[in-house]
């Protein structure tokens, strides 16, 4: 018997080859890919409903006789006919219609419609139902609930109902292999679960299926997220194939460097150095993460990591988000490492000609130790002499493929460099579970002592002058303070005006106040000198878009504006608000909202006044946003499940992580099929 996992979409009623063409194109060339196609939702298409009973909201089937239909003319003319059936009327209303629609609408025209109830101002309405003439001896309602699928690449939902119930024909006769080993069974197998879900009973309980609480979903989920997480294990294993340069610790010059700084280290920080120092003198490439909340001091982390490579006669690639991060960077590691002799080098898109000709020589002799720099350390014509330890700053904003890119530069046979990442914000647990599953954990839960929470408060638009002066007393008593522009909009362009324009308005309004500007469209030797000035205490307000999110350091700046928080995700106000509350004042931070806001929004900005703690602040975002805002990957597509979903499916993980190690050791030849079922054949093989 063939299995249906070698059935191409092809031999499918009404499949020709524009049509496999745009299958193809959602990953899906198999009859065993369609059943994978997941409904979003359903419709009740099962039962009529009496109109009487129906309520404001539903989507309903009803059924009646029209009673009258007429073209009225009211703010927008609209055709408007009442149905009635034994238990009451309501009206159906068309604002695009034909004269051959309105004919055919007569009254004693008996039909059948589709659609959502609402009340109007003719009592119960329903605009542009689907409907039908009821003909004599018409067949019942359907059988099933109604499945909506995702719908992409102009396929619509009639061609994917029809195709989906064709491979569910074939699902009877031979079902697809069940590829996890024993488990809680949910009450389900592979092949009833996806029956159940392609077309549910009429009886199936909606609520549970809304909420992704099935049983069914649960059975799929579980194997979705077995998938994910053997993808990324196998990444893992193949990077740690290869060797990495062994790097011992040097106790004596990491000792003489935590002297030389103003501080001492936390216990966290200290715990998390040891970590990374044990993987580092391993002869195999180590890939930790490592997390802390904001102003937890990552950086030096970073900075003995590195020294420990540096030691050992090996180079450093620091890698940034944004050209003033790793800005912040330079100028950080320049101060520390200066004085130890250690040679540095810095590559940004913005570095051309003979500079960046000069600064790959000096890289790929090796002449460089510490290279620090964004995105522009992927490109093709960059290479390492001896590339010991990759450190990748906020990677969530890169893809696990960039990073890789980044641990392919060193020259041949000298093995794969170290790898570590640190996270901006704290991922909550569970989502770090499945997103990083390829690294090993490290986290810095201590901040360092003297530390101030931040008092939040929020404060409506219409209050703005307020703020303004509030501003102004800060400033006018040698505080500093942020104003902070946000804008939805990707757009640099966009938020660089927004931002001149409030500078403009608060020059004017607080003229006696030194004003400085900072946003992505200006240079780079510009942006660093507004950033040396507010550092070094001449300007008391700065006016900033979201490029000061990461890094910035002025311990000086005690108050921070931000205006239209509502627009941001909790992590990212949260690492905003993280650059005030890092001197001995006490801070403050001022959401200034627009009215009105959403439910949504009242409760993240709640949580931002409640809380402090990034790792609350993760785990509330990740409960009111959901993973791909968390993870900055929602644009990319990275991290798109089809059935699974968290936070909802969190309970699944201890179980995932149990049949992952199941397979690994005892059925290793099915790990192949299943991460090739769930992340489809167009999916680079081990994405995230
Ligand atoms: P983040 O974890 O957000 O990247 P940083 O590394 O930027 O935090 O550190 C924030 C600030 O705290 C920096 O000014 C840094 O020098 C300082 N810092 C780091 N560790 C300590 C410590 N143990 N004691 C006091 N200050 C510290
Ligand atoms: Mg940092």
């Amino acid at each position: 018997m063939t299995g249906i996992a070698s059935i191409p979409v092809r031999q499918l009623r009404g499949v020709g080859p524009r049509l496999e063409e745009k299958l193809a194109d959602c990953g899906v060339r198999q009859v065993e890919d369609l059943l994978f196609h997941l409904p979003l939702r359903y419709q009740d298409r099962t039962r009529v409903t009496p109109i009487a009973a129906a309520r404001d909201g539903d989507d309903v089937v009803i059924e009646g006789e029209i009673r009258a239909a007429d073209v009225v003319f009211g703010r927008r003319r609209s055709l408007m006919a009442r149905i009635q059936d034994g238990s009451g009327t309501l009206t159906l209303r068309f604002f695009h219609f034909s004269a051959a629609q309105k004919n055919a609408l007569g009254p004693g025209t008996r039909l059948r419609c589709f659609g959502q109830v609402r009340r109007g101002s003719s009592g119960m309405e329903m605009y542009h139902p689907e409907y039908r003439q009821l003909q004599e001896g018409e067949r019942p309602v359907e059988e099933t609930l109604t499945p909506i699928y995702p719908t992409t690449a102009g396929i619509g939902q009639a061609q994917w109902r029809n195709l989906c119930a064709q491979a569910l024909n074939y699902l009877q006769r031979s079902p697809p292999r069940d590829l996890l080993p024993p488990q809680r069974t949910f009450d389900f197998d592979l092949a009833t679960a996806l029956q159940y879900l392609h077309a549910p009973p009429p009886d199936a309980p909606q609520a549970a299926l809304r909420e992704g609480t099935h049983p069914a979903q649960l059975r799929l989920a579980l194997e979705e997220l077995v998938a994910h997480n053997l993808s990324l294990l196998h990444l893992r294993d193949q990077q740690q194939r290869e060797p990495a340069p062994a790097l011992a610790l040097r106790e004596r010059e990491q000792q003489a460097f935590l002297d030389s700084l103003p501080f001492t280290p936390t216990d966290a920080q200290r715990r998390v150095m040891a970590e990374i120092a044990a993987d580092l003198a391993k002869p195999c490439p180590m890939l930790r993460l490592v997390q802390g909340d904001v102003g937890s001091g990552k950086t030096l982390v970073a900075a003995v990591a590195a020294l420990q490579a540096i030691a050992n006669d090996s180079q450093v690639a620091i890698m940034a988000p944004t050209e003033l991060l790793a800005e912040q960077h330079w100028s950080n590691f320049n101060g520390w490492f200066q004085s130890l002799g250690i040679t540095m080098e810095w590559l940004s898109g913005r570095i051309r000609g003979r500079k960046r000709e000069t600064a790959l020589a000096r890289i790929v002799s090796g002449e460089a130790a510490l290279v620090i720099g964004t995105h522009a350390l992927f490109q093709q014509d960059v290479a390492f002499a001896r590339l010991g330890l990759v450190i990748v700053d906020e990677q969530h904003r890169f893809g696990v493929h960039q990073r890789l890119a980044l641990t392919e530069k060193n020259a041949p046979g000298l093995g794969r460099p170290h790898q570590l990442v640190m996270t901006a914000t704290p991922i909550p647990r569970t989502l770090s579970m499945v997103a990083y599953a390829d690294l090993d954990c490290s986290i810095i839960d201590e901040l360092p002592p003297g530390r101030k929470p931040v008092s939040t408060a929020l404060v409506d638009s219409s209050r703005r002058s307020e703020v303004v002066e509030r501003v102004a007393a800060a400033c006018e008593q040698g505080r500093q303070a942020y104003w902070v522009c946000t804008l939805i909009e990707e757009s640099d362009a966009l938020q660089a005006q927004a931002a001149e324009a409030t500078a403009a308005e608060l020059r004017l309004a607080l003229p006696q106040l030194d004003i400085g500007l900072i946003h992505g469209r200006q240079k780079p030797a510009e942006k660093a000198a507004v950033m040396h000035a507010f550092k070094a205490g001449e300007l008391a307000l700065l006016v900033a878009t979201t490029v000061i999110e990461v890094g910035v350091d002025v311990p000086n700046a005690s108050l921070m504006i931000i205006e239209n928080p509502e627009r941001l995700g909790l992590a990212q106000l949260h690492q905003l608000r993280g650059r005030v509350g890092r001197g001995a004042e006490a801070s403050h931070c001022v959401l200034l909202y627009q009215t009105p806001l959403s439910a949504n929004g009242r409760e993240r900005l709640g949580a931002m006044r409640e809380s402090s703690d990034g790792f609350y602040i993760a785990e509330k975002d990740l409960a009111l946003r959901g993973p791909g805002e968390v993870l900055g990957t929602r644009q990319t597509g990275l991290m798109e499940f089809r059935i699974a979903e968290l936070p909802a499916h969190q309970h699944l993980l201890p179980e995932v992580q149990t049949l992952a190690a199941t397979l690994r050791r005892h059925h290793p030849a099915l790990i192949e099929p299943l991460i090739q079922r769930w992340t489809g054949a167009n999916r680079q093989f081990g994405q995230v």
